[in-house]
């Protein structure tokens, strides 16, 4: 049987990823007794922000970027080195020591806000009861609080036929990780996970194949953009099959044989290495004991209304854990901070409508709003305006011509409906679609806002310019 201690919160939050931690701050800033929950913690007992990998992928993917444009970019800027070599040690460190400094200013901001930060495994018991388990020592207890915030995120989804070593066959976390570039490697999955990875291990040398079971290559995108990625990406050099069911992956003595689908037959794929990255699901086995009668759906997602709130009085669920909205870190944190408001009286609803997406990939792909074919699908009456990134002048001083800037407004209102970017720094770029629409902007109002110049942001200017028949585009001048 579990102590039951007087340790009595406001707020209990269940997981320190992004939407966890941005809950438990703004709840403690808000006046709120919080505290935090979470059983991952690394052999330094330093805090891990890091269940989404995000900063991870960037941090490599900086490196390989880097790695890649001096072998490949320097010399047209009359920059030669010699013998240009690569430490996977060092790289992995660097990123390593990014995670721990993030780990560190978590901690002190936890501090600040005096939340009290439990290493233990939780499971809610009823409205106001989580059991813990201490890491250290094995010891249940139960706290209690008048609000409990689920916040658990989600775990990458497994193959039946294959088995994860994270020696040869690994996970996409576990991708972040590898130590020595493959020489002949193959992803499972070209979503964003596999793309993101294919753009880091393809960019460090190594010959990377995507196997992806859908024909339809990023298919929640705007097919425009999603066409021009795969072509940019094939001229990379990425070996991108479509319609490839994998069924199995094998190792054997020399190299792992993988089984996959396609519309020709069934083939078979040496390598050296592979990676799965077929998606991820909610982390919610074991967070709740069963006779607390959480409400899940058939594939573990909690239930919540439009407020966050679960069927159970006082618990809410944030982030990956639910199917309101996509699977993102920012909506995460949006979700956080609005359920801690929630709690202390302040309504400020999230628009669901305007949540940017990015590919962190080279170049990197991002949108907001809707796109032409589901606009379409809809019998929206829409103009749209097509901006090619090489009529960008910093583009060009930049040696970064690739991509497009699409934008689709309403025919008659003129309001921005979506943008979809593919291009350097898209992530960047995007924002300002993001106020725009957020502003409910119309594509004039962003012809009529003066952009500076050079700037790769004249791109998106002049691709509202083209929607209101300006003959003059700024950046071609
Ligand atoms: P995903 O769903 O985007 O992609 C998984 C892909 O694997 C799908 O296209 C699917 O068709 C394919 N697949 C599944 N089984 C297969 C099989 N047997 N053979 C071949 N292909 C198969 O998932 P993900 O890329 O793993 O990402 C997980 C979640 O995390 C997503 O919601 C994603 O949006 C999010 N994420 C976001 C970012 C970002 O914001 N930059 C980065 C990484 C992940």
């Amino acid at each position: 049987m579990p102590n039951i201690t007087n340790d009595y919160y406001d707020v209990i939050v269940i997981g320190t990823g992004p939407a966890g931690f941005a809950s438990a701050v703004r709840s403690a800033q808000l006046g709120l007794k919080t505290a935090c929950i979470n059983t991952r913690h690394d052999a330094n007992n330093k805090d891990t922000h890091l269940n989404t990998g995000d900063i991870a992928t960037m941090a490599l993917l900086d490196s390989a970027k880097k790695y890649h444009s001096l072998i490949y970019d320097c010399a047209q800027h009359g920059i030669f080195a010699n013998e240009i070599k690569l430490d996977m040690s060092i790289m992995l460190q660097r990123k390593d020591n990014i995670l721990a400094e993030i780990g560190d200013k978590m901690v002190e901001l936890f501090n600040t806000h005096k939340i009290g930060h439990i290493h233990a495994k939780a499971r809610l018991l009823n409205p106001q009861q989580v059991e813990i388990t201490a890491d250290d020592t094995g010891i249940k207890t139960v706290i209690n609080a008048k609000y409990i915030i689920l916040a658990t995120g989600s775990e990458a989804i497994t193959l039946p036929n294959i088995q994860i070593d994270n020696e040869y066959i690994f996970d996409a976390k576990a991708a972040l990780n590898i130590d020595k570039v493959p020489n002949k490697l193959a992803i499972i999955g070209a979503g964003v996970m596999g793309l993101e990875l294919a753009n880091i291990w393809s960019r460090l040398g190594a010959s990377t194949i995507l196997l992806e079971a859908q024909e339809n290559f990023l298919s929640v995108l705007d097919q425009q953009i999603s066409g021009a990625a795969f072509s940019l990406f094939q001229n990379q050099g990425l070996d991108l099959r479509l319609g490839a069911r994998v069924l199995s992956a094998k190792k054997g003595n020399k190299n792992i044989a993988i089984e996959y689908q396609d519309q020709d037959g069934t083939h078979t794929l040496k390598v050296d290495t592979v990676i799965v990255a077929c998606g991820s699901r909610p982390n919610t086995a074991n967070l709740a004991a069963p006779e607390a009668n959480l409400l899940l759906d058939q594939d573990g997602y909690v239930y919540v209304d439009d407020n966050c709130r679960t069927n159970l009085p006082g618990v809410y669920a944030v982030g990956d854990l639910t199917l309101l909205g996509p699977m993102l870190a920012h909506k995460g944190i949006e979700e956080g901070i609005f359920v801690a408001d929630f709690i202390a009286g302040i309504n400020n609803p999230i628009n669901y409508e305007i949540v940017p997406s990015v590919i962190y990939t080279e170049p990197e792909i991002a949108w907001v709003g809707q796109t032409e074919q589901a606009l379409r699908a809809s019998g929206e009456e829409i103009k749209i305006a097509i901006h090619p990134i090489k009529k960008n002048i910093r583009a060009l001083a930049m040696d970064k011509q690739e991509g497009l800037v699409k934008i689709i407004a309403h025919a008659h209102s003129d309001k921005i409906l979506g943008v979809h970017i593919i291009g350097t720094q898209a992530s960047e770029l995007i924002a300002e679609a993001v106020l725009a629409l957020e502003f409910s902007a119309s594509s004039e109002d962003l012809a009529r806002t003066i952009h500076a110049r050079p700037t790769l942001s004249e791109a998106v200017h002049d691709a509202a310019l083209i929607l209101k028949d300006r003959v003059f585009q700024q950046s071609e001048y």
